[in-house]
């Protein structure tokens, strides 16, 4: 809630609504009513922040609880900070106003690594010492989690502990035992050796790491009695963990301005590039009656009268179909449009695009990631160009008409003749429109193809191979551009340099520490947004910090070395990453977890689809 000091400031900028709280839903308590004050902080601006899921979960579980008030932080846009710096305003929580630096708990969730500079700005801005060795007593505890958070030594210098995997348990644990250290007065080195008995906590200062002349890792030992390795915490039973019922409903427009529903967990498949389909694995359905009631609820307490069915892969729930009907049962007297975000090309069918269809249609975004069959084989993608075919043809016929396909290039083993192929298929994709008897009378397509660069990632069978250079990586975009003949195919990628920037903080060491600080002190902040990421200023920060950038991000590891981030344990056992990446470089597929189990280790959590029977078998 905003006081005279912030009012003042908001005529002064755009989109005050970002600045203010007040909004429906949001919690409200009485600061000396509770024991822990919360605040969850979101490196990146409130219309993005808002659109998260995991902050809309974790906010109104933490609220739950009675000693606990937790709120909102984003981080302020250039002008709301050179104002707040200039009037000495202080990074402040949304729902008090009160400055977070008197919070006891500050809680950052890592979801890209372009924002780590932005959660340094916003301690800076809270007044707040940006190593954790610097903050002395038990408040201003700085935690983190999130997927970034797998890999979390080039951040380790800062926080105090990081949250490893599903956060819904592991954090109330953590604040319960903070409070009850609280009361005791005990000191922060205390707590911190309590805190990574639990699991899924992960306290950095408790590690020893050193290093091989050549900078790899030689050995990460712990100290005082901490795990080893640190394993992730996950909720087994989705259809039992917290789900809000209501949702804050923002004043302004947010990204995904909408109701989110979680239909499931992880991921059946197991594309190699893709990182959240291993950290989440293994995958977890809620069952028909949950979603439907938690849609319901949600629609009730916010108004929305559109809602999305989130995971990462909604079209693999098994019984998608059922849950549709089921909520077309009262959402279409109600007028309220379902969308799926992630819809896979092999399972689009025409009984599932009638359904969707019936009450909303928006444009059609399915994702081959690779030009040709063999590259797909190669990320294990087990996507065929027949079926997209037969995927895009049955969107024609249903009236669509704008078709927009995503792809990565810089793959492994990738040749200019798959990146020719992404061209390709998209015209294939046109070619089917004209060919198509049933299509839209009257109407031209349109089909985008979105290349991004591959950035290798922890926890994949890819996390030993070198991302392609810069130079590689445009010399394949200009082929991209120059493969497309027609004008109803359009390309477009991303800048390579910030997929570079990404690739180094996403495998970096500890050693990346040092680099982050000189960013934040050289005024690196909003990375992730094109104006304001300067790439010869990164370069020479990395230059005055004595680190090669493309140490980490395109040399090719071996299997023997000591990985940063070696002593997390997702479950998935190293040796099947191993696997994987050898059965990339000969072409060879694996079955998804329904059609066959790989024995990749998720198994220990005991449960969700490792323990269902196989599609097939009796
Ligand atoms: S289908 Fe593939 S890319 Fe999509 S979430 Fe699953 S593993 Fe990741
Ligand atoms: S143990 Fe088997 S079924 Fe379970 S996630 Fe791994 S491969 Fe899939």
């Amino acid at each position: 809630m905003v006081n005279k000091k912030i009012e003042k400031l908001l005529a002064n900028v755009q989109k005050p609504g970002r600045y203010v709280g007040g909004e429906l839903n949001c919690v409200r308590k009485h600061a000396d009513e509770v024991d822990v004050r919360f605040a969850f902080c979101f490196p990146d601006i409130y219309e993005v922040g808002m659109s998260h899921l995991g902050l809309k979960i974790l906010y109104s579980q933490l609220n739950t609880v009675p000693y606990v008030w937790c709120e909102r932080v984003f981080a302020p846009w250039v002008d709301m900070e050179e104002e707040m710096r200039k009037n000495g305003l202080p990074l402040y929580a949304l729902e008090s106003g009160d400055s977070i630096r008197d919070f006891d708990i500050i809680g950052f969730t890592l979801q890209y690594e372009l924002s780590y500079t932005n959660i340094l700005n916003m301690l800076d801005l809270a007044g707040i010492p940006l190593k954790a060795e610097d903050r002395h007593s038990l408040s201003q505890l700085v935690v983190a989690g999130g997927p970034c958070a797998c890999n979390p030594e080039p951040l380790a210098d800062f926080f105090d502990l990081f949250f490893i995997g599903e956060g819904e348990e592991v954090d109330l644990e953590v604040v319960a035992l903070y409070r009850e250290y609280k009361k005791q007065d005990r000191s922060k080195e205390e707590f911190l050796k309590a805190a990574s008995q639990i699991q899924g906590v992960y306290v950095p200062s408790l590690y020893h790491i050193s290093y091989h002349e050549d900078h790899t890792v030689k050995a990460i030992v712990p100290k005082e009695g901490a795990p080893l390795p640190v394993k992730k915490r996950i909720m087994m039973d989705v259809d039992k963990s917290y789900f809000p019922d209501k949702f804050v409903v923002p004043y302004i427009e947010i990204v995904h301005d909408r109701t989110v529903a979680e239909v499931l967990r992880g991921c059946i498949r197991g594309c190699r590039f893709c990182q959240a389909g291993f950290l989440y694995r293994p995958f977890r359905e809620k069952s028909v009656d949950v979603i439907d009631r938690q849609c319901h609820d949600l629609c009730d307490s916010t108004g929305y009268d559109e809602i999305s069915l989130s995971s990462l892969s909604t079209s693999d729930h098994s019984r998608l179909n059922e849950l549709i009907d089921r909520l077309h049962t009262w959402t279409e007297k109600e007028n309220t449009g379902i969308s799926l975000p992630s819809l896979r090309v092999d399972n689009f069918s025409p009984e599932l695009m009638s359904k969707i269809k019936s009450v909303r249609r928006s444009g059609l975004t399915f994702a081959p990631e690779a030009g040709t069959q063999r590259l797909r084989d190669v990320i294990n993608k087990n996507v065929t160009e027949e079926e997209l075919m037969k995927t895009v043809n049955t969107a024609f016929k249903g009236g669509w008409t704008t078709i927009k396909l995503y792809f990565m290039i810089g793959l492994p083993t990738e040749t200019l003749d798959d990146v020719a192929g992404i061209a390709e298929l998209g015209q294939k994709v046109v070619d089917a429109f004209y060919a198509n008897p049933d299509k839209p009378k009257g109407k031209g397509v349109k089909v985008t193809v979105s290349a991004s660069s591959f950035v290798p990632k922890p926890f994949t069978p890819f996390q030993w191979e070198p991302q392609d250079t810069m130079e590689t990586l445009r010399k394949k975009q200009r082929h991209l551009v120059a493969s497309v003949k027609t004008r109803k195919v359009e390309p477009n990628w991303h800048e390579a340099d910030t997929s570079f920037l990404e690739a180094v903080f996403a495998r970096g060491d500890r050693r990346l520490c040092g680099v982050l600080l000189e960013a934040h002190r050289s005024g690196c902040k909003m990375d992730g947004w094109q104006n304001f990421f300067s790439f010869p200023k990164w370069m020479e920060i990395f230059e005055r910090c004595g680190i090669d950038p493309a140490f980490y991000a395109n040399r090719r590891r071996s299997f023997d070395e000591v990985l940063p981030w070696d002593h997390i344990d997702y479950g998935i056992k190293k040796s099947f990453l191993i696997d994987e990446c050898k059965k990339a470089y000969a072409n060879v597929t694996t079955p998804n977890c329904r059609e066959q189990c790989s024995s990749c280790g998720a198994s220990c959590f005991k449960g969700g689809i490792c323990y269902e029977k196989r599609q097939g078998l009796v």
